[in-house]
This record gives C-alpha cells, structure tokens and sequence, in this order.
C-alpha cells in the first residue's frame, strides 16, 4: 500500500497551506521552496506515487492537471513569457515527494532544461 506525504495533508487542509485551486481531481499551491519567481505544484487529488504508477484511469486527471496550470500560468501573468511544466520520477529524476505533481515555473527566463 502506498504511504501518504505532506501532500495528502495539505489536500485535506489539515496542514494550513493557501490553495491556489481546488476541485474533484486535482489541487494546486505554491512550492514552500521556489526554484524560480513563480513555482506552484499541481497535484491530484488521489495518491499516486510516481509517474510509473500512473493508470489508464488517471488521464482525465493528468489533462486536468494541464489544463489548471494553464489557468494558473494566465493569473500569475506568466503564460505569454513562458513557463516550464515538469514531472521527476524516483532518485535519478530527483523527486522528494512520493506522491506525483506537475511543477509549474516560470515568471523569468529559465535556462537550459538540464543540468547535469
Ligand atoms: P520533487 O523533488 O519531489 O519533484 O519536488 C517536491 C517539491 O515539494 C519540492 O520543490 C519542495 O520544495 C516541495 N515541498 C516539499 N514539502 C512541501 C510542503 O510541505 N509544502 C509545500 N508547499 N511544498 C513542499
């Protein structure tokens, strides 16, 4: 059985975190540690915890994750400079937090997509 993160706790509200967006399948709030001028996480709802988990049943609610950062690129302003959208999955991609979310940045010019 997969074990909850901080994110089920935040989507619960039980960890007081201001929500940018919320409805059935996905919520989004700002990281607590921005990489970049604007940097929110969109999440969803149910704990999936790495991209490799992801089912058949999951893809409305990977589009509805598209979808709201695009809304949420828009009221931050970013949409036309541009922004990036990323997933990491397990050590090598770097991910912390075993329950998976779209990071969205942006706000200024980012560089180069990798660094390694
Ligand atoms: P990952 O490295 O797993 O792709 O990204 C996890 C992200 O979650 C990091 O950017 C980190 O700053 C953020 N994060 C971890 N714990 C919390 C938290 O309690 N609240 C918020 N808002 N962000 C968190």
């Amino acid at each position: 059985m997969s074990e909850e993160t901080i994110f089920s706790k935040i989507i619960r509200q039980e960890i007081a975190t201001p929500l940018l967006y919320q409805d059935d399948l996905v919520t989004a709030f700002r990281d607590i540690s921005p990489k970049a001028k604007s940097h929110i996480l969109i999440i969803p709802n149910k704990l999936i915890p790495t991209i490799n988990d992801v089912a058949e049943d999951d893809e409305l609610c990977l589009g509805r994750m598209v979808t709201v950062a695009k809304k949420l690129a828009k009221e931050e302003g970013i949409d036309e400079g541009g922004y990036r959208l990323i997933f990491n999955c397990n050590e090598d991609g770097g991910q912390e937090v075993y329950h998976i979310h779209m990071h969205l940045v942006g706000g200024e010019p980012l560089g180069p997509m990798l660094s390694i």
